[in-house]
């Protein structure tokens, strides 16, 4: 049974309610009540802390290197990949404006495209130009991508710098988007998990695991990214798992933010670590899920690529793995999906970089 207080402070109307405490959740939260300063705002979260992609990434605070821009344009036309790039530099910079460097432990430190061999250095380093004019033509900025000579063992002699490319630390993102939120006055409720909701009068009913009672909100966001399926299965989102190495502290470090194979490998450093990512592709099908858990393939391939190309010392230290959304398109969806029902998801491997667009333009979509 609920005590009088519990019904009404837990369970009483809200007039925004969030679902999930990810980078999109909280910073939706935040622009929600920077716009409507009056309004009460609940975010519900499954976990103790939230446990989706935003704690679990690499960090990098990126918008495109050549090969992945070039493997877009096989599936996107040249002005959808251009617009994604431009939402990606911009959500870094609307980040940077809701949160401090210093808080974000944000570096400005570069992105680097490595590659195994001249052809597919020269592959990318003809399109150099292009791209340079289509960041320029969509963001004003001059020479984003320069060749320059790489040092890293038995890979090709140059790699394709981004120069306003940088890295931060996505649990001090986290936790600063948490404090600026409660300080707002958003409340987060940890350890809610969401089963569903129904129209309730002009309210929403929203039902909760192992609770009898309904939370009432006037309107409802899910920022469930790769577990919105679970919640709306009719909606295209794929969720992907990726796998994360850590290396021993190495006693150097590598600045800057790397990657390798069209973004499908990507390492950088942490605290004189490295920490390397990604390889989904090399076994598309056992990552094709929304559960935790390790992929000794991927583990092997990794280790050996960073054993090859990075610290022939590396030994793995620290391991996890993280659930990404997929989908048809690279997009994200921000739509309403049903009356006052809001869905905020689809961040791909992006969501450092888009988190805080797609949540400007859920809240401008809900007016
Ligand atoms: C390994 C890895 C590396 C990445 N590297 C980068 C990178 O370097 N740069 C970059 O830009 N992006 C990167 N990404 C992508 C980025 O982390 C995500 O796009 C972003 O964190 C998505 O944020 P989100 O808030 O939408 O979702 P999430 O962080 O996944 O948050 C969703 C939240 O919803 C909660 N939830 C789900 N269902 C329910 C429910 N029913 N009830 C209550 N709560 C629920 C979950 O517990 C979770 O906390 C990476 C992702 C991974 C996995």
């Amino acid at each position: 049974m609920y005590s009088y207080w519990e019904k009404k402070y837990w369970f009483g109307q809200t007039d925004f309610t969030i679902v999930g405490s990810g980078i999109v959740g909280l910073l939706t939260a935040i622009y929600l009540k920077q716009k409507h300063p009056k309004a009460s705002i609940k975010i519900l979260e499954r976990e103790a802390v939230p446990k989706g992609a935003s704690t679990k990434n690499a960090g990098f605070a990126c918008f495109g290197t050549i090969g992945e821009l070039l493997d877009d344009m096989t599936t996107m036309d040249e002005q959808e990949v251009a617009n994604t790039l431009a939402l990606r530099y911009k959500g870094l910079e609307l980040l940077r404006s809701t949160v401090s460097d210093n808080k974000l432990g944000f570096k400005l430190s570069g992105g680097y495209e490595v590659f195994s061999d001249l052809k597919r250095y020269e592959q990318c380093a003809e399109a150099i130009s292009k791209m340079n004019r289509m960041v320029y033509s969509v963001l004003g900025l001059s020479h984003t991508f320069q060749s320059q000579s790489c040092a890293l063992p038995n890979t090709y002699s140059q790699m394709i710098c981004n120069q306003y490319e940088g890295e931060l630390n996505p649990v001090y993102l986290v936790l600063a988007l948490r404090e600026q939120a409660r300080a707002l006055g958003v409340n987060i409720y940890s350890g809610f998990v969401v089963e569903g909701w129904e129209k309730a009068g002009s309210k929403i009913g929203i039902s909760l695991q192992h609770c009898e009672l309904q939370l009432k909100t006037k309107t409802l966001v899910l920022a469930t990214n790769a577990f919105t399926n679970k919640l709306l299965a009719q909606l295209d989102v794929i969720p992907k798992r990726n796998q994360v190495l850590v290396s021993q502290p190495l006693g150097r470090r590598l600045d800057g933010t790397y990657h390798y194979d069209k973004g499908y490998v990507y390492f950088r450093n942490i605290d004189n670590r490295v920490l390397i990512g990604g390889a989904r592709n090399i076994d598309p099908i056992t990552e094709s899920t929304s559960t935790y858990g390790s992929n000794d393939k991927i583990v092997q391939h990794l280790t050996e690529f960073a054993q090859r190309h990075i610290a022939s010392d590396f030994e793995v230290q620290y391991q996890w793995s993280g659930i990404i959304a997929t989908g048809s398109s690279k997009s994200p969806i921000v739509k309403e999906q049903s009356e006052n029902v809001f869905v905020a998801a689809r961040l791909g491997g992006m969501g450092v970089a888009i988190g805080a667009q797609v949540a400007k333009q859920v809240v401008d979509l809900i007016g």
